[in-house]
């Protein structure tokens, strides 16, 4: 638990109750700090009267006595349209902070490494985590990834707090500075909440925001607008810069490349682990999460060796492409998190021949952008509410399918048609591209269920 001793005796408000504003009012409060709360939904409202809080609403009371609103990041502050709380903090210039903003100022002895991108966040930020536990490095890991930082354990001089960063929260802190940032890739999403294209990157650079040397960033170099950030801080000199790349050589940084991971940063271009022997971080958008973890460790004091040897061991994040079994050459993956064409396309992109598990319910989008992979797809077996569109759309480009309705079913014949084709490299992949709500409570529900079928199935022979 985090000690907010420079709140004591001040009234906080706390703006939003999830889970995150529940841990921050709790610890408001633990560190004497009066946690006056909100929420716009009355049943969120209850919850918080239950636990002990003061209720109070920062859209109408008085807020000559508050310096700071402690804001959840789903609550827009900004863009599409400004929540009319925020719009009232800055009128009486209280200022609207996230959790993270609290954790770095009461932390100010430990490290900080913070990532974020537009996709692949969790993965890198689990990984990194994973790697600091593998060599003994004293590590937390929370933010946008699961636990609510405030309740994680301090860990003063010597700790590392690692730090998945959503855009949102980059724009709800003021003071905290990375000691490693990492910049993954940046692809146009959540722009509503950003008003456009050149608010979703300028949130997304925040992360580099006030870092001098040896503070260090790693910038993914695969796509446009990191790369012009990535030309931005090299122009402007102000920290240590790792380029990273997930498909080819990074001068000077750090890349996937013949197979290998490559360590350039001194020019001689060593290659510190074969691709190979990282089975849980499958594909092209993984050899670029391994790039910015094995940069991001290295440049926070990880041995290059150590940290190498310890990706060969990540268990991988569940439903992400995660590997569930395999039976002879058949390998059963679960890509549940797939909840779009998007997402699903990365899953395509790494495996062949596939053997697809589809369906659910579908986003306006659709297969949009998946014709390229058919090749690959050996057959299709649809699920759930876009059964019948899918078939149309997979019809439409000669592709096997077989409507199965239930993802029990889906895994039976597809694990029937794989095994007794056996070829090499198969994959029984399920990446909906589709969200899971017609049959499942949520993405993980889905992918839970197909693990159990898969584990359920008979061993080879
Ligand atoms: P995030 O936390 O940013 O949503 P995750 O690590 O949870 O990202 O990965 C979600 C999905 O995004 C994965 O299943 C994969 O399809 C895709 N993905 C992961 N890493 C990358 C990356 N570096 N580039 C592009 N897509 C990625």
């Amino acid at each position: 638990m985090i000690d907010l001793f420079y709140m004591n005796g001040l009234p906080v408000a706390v703006m939003g109750l999830g889970k995150t504003g529940l841990a921050t009012a709790a610890a408001l409060q633990r560190s004497g700090a009066e946690a006056l709360v909100w929420d716009d939904n009355p049943a969120k409202r209850d919850e918080a009267l239950a636990a002990g809080f003061t209720l109070f609403d920062p859209s109408t009371a008085d807020l000559s006595d508050l310096t700071t609103i402690v804001w959840s990041p789903g609550i827009p502050h900004t863009f599409p349209k400004p929540h009319p709380a925020a719009l009232r903090a800055r009128e009486s210039g209280v200022e609207v902070v996230c959790d993270i903003e609290l954790l770095g100022r009461s932390e100010r002895d430990a490290a900080f490494i913070g990532i974020t991108g537009t996709n692949g966040k969790s993965t890198t930020t689990s990984l990194i985590g994973h790697i600091m536990d593998a060599v003994g490095h004293r590590a937390a890991v929370g933010g946008n990834l699961g636990t609510p930082v405030l309740t994680l354990p301090a860990l003063g001089a010597g700790g590392t707090y690692v730090l998945e960063m959503s855009s949102y929260q980059l724009e709800l802190t003021l003071s905290i500075t990375f000691d490693v940032a990492v910049l993954l890739n940046i692809t146009p999403d959540h722009l509503d909440r950003h008003g456009g294209m050149d608010g979703y990157v300028a949130a997304k650079k925040l992360i580099f925001h006030r870092q001098t040397k040896p503070r260090t960033a790693v910038i993914g170099v695969d796509d446009d607008h990191c790369r012009a950030i990535h030309a931005e801080l090299k122009a402007a000199g102000d920290q240590v810069l790792c380029p990273i790349s997930g498909n080819g050589p990074a001068a000077g940084g750090v890349y996937a490349a013949d197979g290998w991971l490559v360590d350039d940063r001194d020019g001689a271009a060593e290659r510190v682990v074969a691709l190979a022997d990282l089975p849980t971080l499958l594909g092209t958008h993984n050899a670029q999460n391994a790039a910015a973890a094995y940069a991001a460790v290295t440049a926070a004091g990880v041995p290059g060796p150590a940290a190498a040897a310890a990706m060969k061991t990540f268990p991988g994040l569940a439903h992400r492409q995660q590997l569930i079994r395999t039976i002879g050459p058949v390998r059963f993956v679960n890509d549940s998190k797939a909840t779009n064409a998007d997402a699903t396309e990365k899953a395509l992109a790494t495996f062949d021949p596939i053997y697809w598990i589809l369906g659910g319910q579908a986003k306006s989008t659709g297969l949009d952008g998946l014709d390229a992979y058919m090749g690959r797809v050996r057959h299709a077996f649809l699920i759930g509410e876009a059964q019948d569109r899918f078939a149309g759309w997979l019809e439409a480009r000669n592709v096997p399918f077989t409507r199965c309705g239930t993802l029990d079913v889906a895994v039976e014949k597809a694990a029937a048609l794989a095994g007794a084709e056996a070829r090499p490299g198969a994959c029984v992949l399920l990446s909906p591209a589709c969200a899971s709500w017609d049959q499942f409570t949520s993405f993980e529900a889905r992918g839970d269920a197909f693990a159990r079928f898969v584990n359920a199935l008979p061993a080879e022979g």
